[in-house]
């Protein structure tokens, strides 16, 4: 099959993807703006986290925190609540940090230059491209997972792309395909065609608008790309917990801002260790972490939950508190709550697995 040469129809290649792009576009809240804030949410919202389910997420976010002014005087602790279940928390912890710089550095308005609205928190390379390209027109490749795979197949690239050294690689490339008179339409429409098209499994190269520029469809290769580097096979944490009763109001415990599920709220416990029994465990782990004793251990649930390289599965039991002031080994802060009020907090994933055969 005849491939036509990118180099040579590089313009080309641009039109058919942008004519495709903009007769085939999903619907999605945030393609209907070019608010550098409603960009910039989506944006952050979209890494990692598939479309469907962030638009639910984004509509409520934009209504609790209609602009950066909101964003920046919330307390942390409600933008953690309205992002709970959508996991990396990071990236809600960094939003609001950036936020607050915007306001308290930047008289409000988010940078109309790449470099310095890189240098806010949890701004990398993909969404400093991303938001200036859609918001405000700059010439800035956007490369994410999608674009890459998009990128490695159209190139027959042997990098894989779950490699940090590959990226400049990917980068150039999605650089030259970038079209620099309309930058924030050419890498949405880049990330449209990952996500629907050249998917990661069974591409639908057939009615793909830029098969005729593909070297991996030209030559019926395109299931051999991207190309990955191996993982190591993820280990698995065993973990015990108890829910501590002390009349109707039960023990939480909030996790330091930084780190995994930083500032979110979790029943104390840790990890079993070798030869013990989970039900030791729990009883030593509250101990350690919040300095109570506690008796009348009756289990409860097993819940299992993976991280991206992890996977924890954690034994639940309820008890009663026994004695001890309580006094923090790890966690930032605690309380004794109602079981009706844990709705107030933002939980993890794993804790809302169990939420109902507490209540
Ligand atoms: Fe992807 Fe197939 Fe299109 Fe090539 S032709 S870009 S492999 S969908």
């Amino acid at each position: 099959m005849h491939i036509k040469s990118l180099t040579e129809h590089r313009q080309d290649f641009r039109n058919a993807l942008l004519n495709w792009f903009r007769d085939y576009q999903r619907e999605m809240p945030w393609r209907n703006t070019d608010d550098p804030y409603y960009i910039w949410v989506s944006e952050v919202m979209l890494q990692q986290t598939q479309v469907k389910k962030v638009v639910d997420y984004y509509e409520r976010f934009i209504a609790k925190f209609p602009d950066v002014q909101h964003l920046a005087a919330a307390p942390l602790q409600d933008v953690l609540k309205v992002w709970e279940g959508l996991g990396y928390y990071a990236r809600a912890r960094n939003l609001h940090k950036a936020a607050q710089v915007i306001v308290n550095e930047l008289d409000g308005e988010i940078p109309l230059d790449y470099a310095t609205f890189r240098k806010l928190p949890g701004v990398g390379d993909y969404s400093a491209a991303a938001v200036q390209s859609i918001a405000f027109n700059a010439p800035y490749a956007a490369v994410d997972g999608n674009i890459k795979r998009v990128v490695s197949r159209l190139f027959l690239m042997d990098a894989p792309i779950n490699d940090a050294k590959s990226a400049k690689l990917f980068q150039g490339r999605a650089d030259e395909l970038l079209d620099p008179t309309v930058p924030g339409l050419f890498n949405q429409a880049m990330m449209e065609l990952g996500a629907t098209v050249c998917r990661p499994k069974s591409p639908t190269c057939l009615i793909c608008p830029v098969n005729a520029f593909c070297e991996a469809f030209g030559t019926a290769r395109q299931d051999e790309f991207p190309k990955r580097r191996e993982r190591k096979p993820v280990p698995e944490h065993h973990i015990a917990v108890g829910v501590i009763y002390r009349g109707d109001e039960v023990l939480i415990t909030q996790r330091q801002f930084d780190g995994l599920l930083g500032g979110l709220w979790e029943f104390p416990g840790g990890q079993i260790a070798d030869g013990e029994t989970a039900e030791d465990a729990c009883v030593r782990q509250i101990a350690e972490v919040v300095n109570v004793s506690v008796g009348n251990i009756k289990y409860l649930a097993r819940v299992r939950h993976a991280f991206t390289h992890f996977k924890i599965v954690v034994d639940v039991f309820t008890c009663d508190y026994v004695s001890g002031e309580v006094v923090l080994n790890g966690p930032r802060d605690a309380k004794w709550i109602t079981v009706e009020s844990l709705g107030d907090y933002p939980l993890p994933r794993a804790t809302h697995k169990f939420l109902d055969k507490l209540r």
